[in-house]
């Protein structure tokens, strides 16, 4: 992942890092790289326009610390304004509410919703001990709720039972009384998904929100559909009032657009990211790890 960006990248550091003295021109260029590096990975104009100028405004401002070089320096301040984009530090699932902790993942068909949803549920119940029921609401597809039932047995969590023909917030209501009756700590629900966002999605998602009032409501987002999983997550967000994003698809994701500009563009936070289609393939959202791999 971020191949594309980290060998751009690291060709103008190396660069940088091996000059003793840096002339206002070495910088501008190293500029016109990564603003040229960042594009290439797919990151929107603004949100590139915004990390140089807050790069050179820090670049200027800052004096000359004596054991690194000005190259080094320069290479320290777009590593840590890096971080700072991608949100500064580790954002972990808000599990603290009084159970059933009602989890409840929303996104786009395909994006990778139900295979996270069982993959988060394992994490609960292998890291955090918690028993969880989970429940899918997807009365869309065929086979969807079966999907997820299958994917509980692998992982060794519980699903509602399917009961054929109820609707989305009947099924969510039924499913919250069938946690508080068994004691669940975590309820994850898997919402519908659509081909492309649309009212009729919007509402359903709405709907099941205030019957179910979630502490988390987590948009599942495909990492290598690059700026448009970002526009999808700012209308979701917009809609639904997001806790944080699970960003899917980071092992083929070469380019890293989305990774990037997600917080920038929507203010909220990715906290969770999908590294492959096993049930263990999932990974805290670390800012300063994304930010070093990037930059090698
Ligand atoms: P949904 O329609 O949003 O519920 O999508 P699914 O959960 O059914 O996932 C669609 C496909 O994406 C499945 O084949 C998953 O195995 C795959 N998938 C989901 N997450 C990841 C991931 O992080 N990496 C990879 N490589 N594949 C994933």
């Amino acid at each position: 992942m971020f191949e594309g960006l980290s060998n751009r990248l690291g060709e103008v550091f190396d660069r940088l890092r091996k000059r003793g003295a840096l002339s206002e021109s070495d910088v501008a260029e190293a500029m016109r790289e990564i603003r040229v590096a960042l594009l290439e990975a797919d990151v929107a104009l603004p949100v590139v326009k915004d990390f140089i100028n807050a790069v050179k405004e820090k670049a200027v401002g800052q004096e000359v610390v004596k054991s690194i070089s000005p190259g080094q320096m320069v290479v320290k301040i777009v590593h840590d304004h890096l971080v700072e984009m991608l949100g500064g530090t580790v954002q972990t699932l808000e599990l603290r509410a009084a159970a059933p902790v009602v989890v409840l993942m929303v996104g786009l068909q395909g994006s990778g919703k139900t295979t996270s949803t069982a993959k988060i549920a394992k994490r609960f119940k292998d890291k955090e001990r918690k028993k969880v029921l989970m429940a899918s609401l997807d009365v869309a597809r065929p086979a969807a709720q079966e999907q997820l039932r299958i994917l509980g047995e692998q992982v060794g969590v519980d699903t509602l039972p399917i009961i054929a023909g109820q609707q989305p917030v009947d099924i969510a209501k039924r499913a919250l009384q069938a946690a508080r009756t068994g004691v669940y700590d975590v309820l994850m629900l898997d919402t519908a998904g659509r081909l492309s966002i649309d009212e009729e999605l919007m509402l359903e998602v709405a709907a099941v929100r205030d019957a179910t009032s979630p502490a988390e409501t987590l948009l599942v987002a495909d990492a290598m559909t690059g700026q448009d999983a970002v526009n999808t997550a700012r209308i979701f967000h917009e809609r639904v009032t997001l806790t944080g994003i699970v960003l899917t698809r980071i092992d083929g994701d070469s380019r890293g657009g989305a990774a990037l500009a997600m917080r920038a563009v929507t203010g909220q936070p990715i906290k969770l990211i999908g590294v492959g289609e096993k049930m263990d393939a999932l990974e805290d959202f670390h800012p300063d790890r994304i930010a070093g791999r990037i930059l090698g």
